[in-house]
């Protein structure tokens, strides 16, 4: 197989995303009225392949989907992004993996509460049954997130990155990004690489920021770029990203 041909694997969840526009946060216990309201396909996974997609990239996701109605309108917005199935297990009998999102357009802020019941995760058997040929790089996890990175006690991506770097398979590149300041990456030369972030005129939405991210990084290193310029094709895209709702607007400005 021709190596242009070739997608780029993204494994992971795929959920609902039900989300909540606002210009205010709200108080608990009060009853507001929202700017807007939408379903959304979400799941980190999910989401890098939109992105893969809008930025050209041929891609494919591998993971669970539940069954009924949401299903439906999952597998039909994987449809309209081109984005390959076929390794998609379905489990009719599952509930739907759920994330109701406040969305606040006045700070960008995005504030998640997900919900997954019984929808399993890709097993290292249906993994070993998949050729691996048609693909030119397969995504799990290697890429630590600002909230994970905080979660451990790390206040900054490069400190995030020298206290976990321990534990990474030798030879490894981790990567963090960290909102507002960009991102970081460190290799197994010991120097930290970083890209300062590109900030949107006005920020409207950071829902899925990270995702777009970690897709434009996947991108440059896939098609041979060194990790300087993934750095900072990423924090371009994913800048851009948080300058509207969703991602429809990366294919738009893809080209600036
Ligand atoms: P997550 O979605 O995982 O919380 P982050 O908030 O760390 O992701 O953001 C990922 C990337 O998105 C950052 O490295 C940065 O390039 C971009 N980004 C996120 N928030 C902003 C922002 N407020 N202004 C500019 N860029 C941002």
């Amino acid at each position: 197989m021709e190596e242009q041909e070739k997608k780029i694997l993204c494994v992971g969840l795929v959920c609902l995303d039900i989300i909540n526009v606002v210009d205010k946060y709200p108080e608990e216990d009060t009853d507001s009225r929202c700017l807007s309201q939408r379903w959304q396909r979400g799941g980190n996974a999910s989401n890098s392949c939109t992105v893969l997609s809008l930025l050209g990239a041929p891609s494919a996701f591998m993971g669970a989907l539940c069954g009924g109605p949401v299903a439906d309108f999952i597998l039909e917005d994987f449809q309209k992004f081109h984005i390959d199935v076929s390794l998609m297990s379905e489990h009719a009998q599952c509930v739907p993996p759920t994330s109701v999102v406040i969305a606040n357009i006045t700070t960008g802020s995005r504030t998640i509460l997900h919900m997954n019941r019984n929808l399993p995760e890709v097993t290292a058997e249906d993994f070993s049954k998949v050729d691996l040929c048609q693909f030119k790089w397969i995504h799990f996890e290697v890429f630590v997130s600002k909230d994970v990175a905080r979660h451990f006690g790390f206040l900054s991506a490069e400190a995030a990155l020298r206290g976990l770097y321990g534990r990474v398979r030798q030879g490894a590149v981790l990567i963090c990004a960290w909102g507002e300041k960009g991102a970081d990456a460190l290799g197994p030369d010991g120097s930290v690489v970083h890209s300062d972030a590109f900030p949107p005129e006005t920020l409207v939405d950071t829902l899925g920021a990270g995702d777009t991210f970690n897709s434009g990084v996947i991108l440059t290193l896939s098609n041979g770029g060194g990790l300087q310029d993934a750095l900072t094709f990423g924090c371009r895209v994913a800048g851009r990203k948080c300058g509207f709702h969703g991602y429809d607007g990366i294919a738009e400005n893809s080209a600036n």
